[in-house]
């Protein structure tokens, strides 16, 4: 039977409400405010995404002795040499500006110095305590200023409601609209639209311990492949050193317990109560995620654990009461799960945190398909092997804001309502109702698979990684995704049908798994969060080149391609231009 398909428009929709995708809708909507502008996300606007999650903060140089040449050097030596240097550069400089948007234009009350000035504190990895925050808790002050204002515009909200698939035009040389699912009703719908931003914020949700919220399933991300685009340095999955341990059976283990602790002067313990970084890194707990990680990876292989096989996080020695006061936030939630942060020790284990891979695209947010932005964590190029601590939140903002803007501009210039494939929406309804037509093995099967993912991910593409185990990976993926094309689910009632989203969740994620371990195969060195222990050396800066993914027939094919070191070179700095240089105390 033919499913029945709504149809609406809009001059530009926005896939997304995380910091992206708002500040897109705010600048969209400032700069050209005749423009229909709708938001659609799979979830309730402001209430979902993890830049609601953020805890530590926000990195900008406003501080003097900082520079934004400094924190564009920290974001490149962070990214080992990866990241594209003009994307980084626009990320270092407009952070100053969307800083001063997100306080004085919007009402975001981050922490103070006495004297008034904006506090910023230390975050790892970083020459210079850079990082503003609104206590520990500096996403919600964000996301609920932004919320505000897209709810004070005449800006249309579509919650619950799940993009599916980006719908090409007819002749398929350009984006004709996006396949939703509205979640309440369970009914399809086509919104065409001049131009879309991608904001989903991709989320590594397809490992075993992680941090984003449950409503990021690598969607936008499968939904790019599918249209055609590329995913660069996808094998470049951050995991987070502090997710908190609270046993098997809670969601709140993978949490994350934010890097302001290790920051601040906090100890990672292993199993014996021994400090153990010294024996693996200079900077100690301070070193960057991915170092980190990694020596908590290896105690955790030498049996060194705590009773939950992870190991501890201890900041008493700093003080009970200042730990109260500065992280009051995660001294709550460590207590919700029965552990005492200020006074005691706390479980953690890694955790899987944020993808640094993500849409190939340009500086003005634009990607090889006429019609589709990107923006935020769905966006690839920007850190490059690594994102440093508090680089994520501007990142969004950032280029969510310059999303909208863009999309105002040529939605004004050139945006069109193009006539949509009539058979790529048959093909897509298709693939969404696969599991009604299915006869193969119930929901229940849901589960199993999921975690059959989470240990594949996690014990073969994870923190340590080699060409056998990845080739493993690869076989065990393709073996869960032909699985689920079997899974059968009652073609019942759809209004908020969970089995239904879990599937095309998996899917997703599935999907974005084999485009992760094929990237991590190709890549045969170890950069920033990518380690092969069969080819543990980095290779040479010079000649670093980012992996450029695609899928070729349902096979992902990966390219190289050489990194342009547009502004400075393995080796260079900018900082002595900086330290002479008027822009130094960019405030
Ligand atoms: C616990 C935690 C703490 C963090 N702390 C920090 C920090 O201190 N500093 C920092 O810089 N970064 C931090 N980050 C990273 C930061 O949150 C992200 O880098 C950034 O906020 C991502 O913003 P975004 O707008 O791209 O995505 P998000 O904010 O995640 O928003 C994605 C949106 O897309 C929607 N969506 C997903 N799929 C679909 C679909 N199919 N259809 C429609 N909508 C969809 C979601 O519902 C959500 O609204 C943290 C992340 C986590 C998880």
């Amino acid at each position: 039977m033919k499913r029945a398909l709504r149809e609406i428009h809009s001059d530009i929709l926005i896939l997304g409400s995380g910091g992206a995708g708002l500040f897109a809708a705010l600048h969209a909507h400032q700069s050209a405010p005749e423009l229909s502008i709708g938001v659609a996300v799979k979830g309730l606007l402001g209430k979902c995404g993890c830049t609601r999650m953020v805890q530590g903060g926000y990195n900008v140089a406003l501080a003097p002795g900082d520079s934004i040449e400094r924190h564009f050097m920290d974001t490149i030596e962070g990214g080992k040499w990866l990241p594209d240097q003009e994307l980084a550069w626009k990320l270092v400089s407009l952070a100053v500006e969307r800083i001063r948007e997100l306080e004085n234009e919007l009402g975001c009350f981050f922490d103070r110095n006495p004297d008034g000035t904006i506090h910023q504190k230390a975050f790892a990895g970083q020459s210079f305590d850079r990082t503003v925050h609104k206590g520990d808790l500096t996403g919600i002050e964000i996301i609920n200023r932004l919320a505000e204002q897209v709810w004070a515009r005449n800006i249309k909200r579509l919650e619950e409601h799940r993009a599916v698939e980006l719908i090409k035009s007819s002749s398929g040389d350009a984006l004709a609209g996006v396949l939703m699912i509205d979640m309440r009703s369970g009914e399809y719908l086509l919104v065409r639209a001049k131009a879309v931003l991608l904001a989903t914020g991709g989320g590594p949700t397809m490992y075993r311990y992680h941090t984003p919220s449950g409503d990021k399933s690598c969607d936008g991300l499968a939904m790019a492949l599918r249209a055609g685009l590329r995913l660069r340095d996808m094998e470049m999955v951050q995991f987070h050193p502090t997710g908190l341990l609270a046993g098997a059976h809670t969601r709140m283990t993978g949490t994350v317990l934010e890097e302001g602790l290790r920051g601040a002067g906090g100890y990672l313990l292993n199993g014996a109560h021994e400090r153990f970084m010294q024996h693996y890194d200079a900077k100690l707990e301070r070193a960057t995620r991915d170092i980190v990680s990694r020596a908590m990876v290896a105690e955790m292989r030498a049996g060194r654990v705590t009773p939950n096989g992870g190991l501890y996080i201890s900041m008493a020695h700093l003080g009970a009461e200042r730990v109260r006061r500065e992280f009051k936030g995660m001294v709550e939630r460590c207590a919700d799960c029965g552990f005492d942060l200020a006074g005691g020790l706390v479980e953690v284990v890694p955790t899987a945190h944020y993808m640094m891979g993500g849409v190939e695209f340009a500086a003005d947010c634009t990607t090889a398909l006429p019609g589709l932005f990107v923006a935020g964590e769905d966006s690839g190029g920007v850190h490059g092997a690594n994102r440093l601590g508090g680089n994520g939140v501007a990142n969004s903002t950032v280029y969510g804001g310059v999303a909208g803007d863009a999309m105002a501009a040529w939605v004004r210039a050139e945006g069109a309502l193009r006539a949509p494939d009539p058979t790529a929406i048959d093909e897509a309804i298709a693939r969404c109702e696969r599991p009604f037509a299915a006869r193969g093995a119930g929901h229940g099967a849901i589960e199993m698979l999921r975690e059959t993912l989470s240990g594949v991910m996690w014990d073969r593409v994870g923190i340590i990684r080699d060409a056998a185990g990845l080739a493993a990976a690869e076989r065990e993926l393709s073996a869960i995704d032909d699985a689920l094309e079997g899974v059968a689910l009652p073609d019942g009632e759809r209004a908020y049908n969970l089995s239904w989203h879990d599937w095309m969740n998996l899917k997703s994620l599935t999907q974005v798994s084999r485009v992760i371990a094929a990237a991590a195969r190709a890549r045969e060195e170890s950069r920033g969060a990518h380690f092969r222990s069969d080819f543990p050396e980095a290779g040479a800066l010079e000649r670093s080149a980012y992996t450029s993914a695609r899928l070729v027939d349902g096979t992902v094919a990966i390219a190289t391609k050489p990194v342009a070191f547009t502004r400075v070179r393995p080796g260079e700095t900018l900082l002595r231009d900086a330290v002479h240089g008027a822009a130094t105390d960019a405030a």
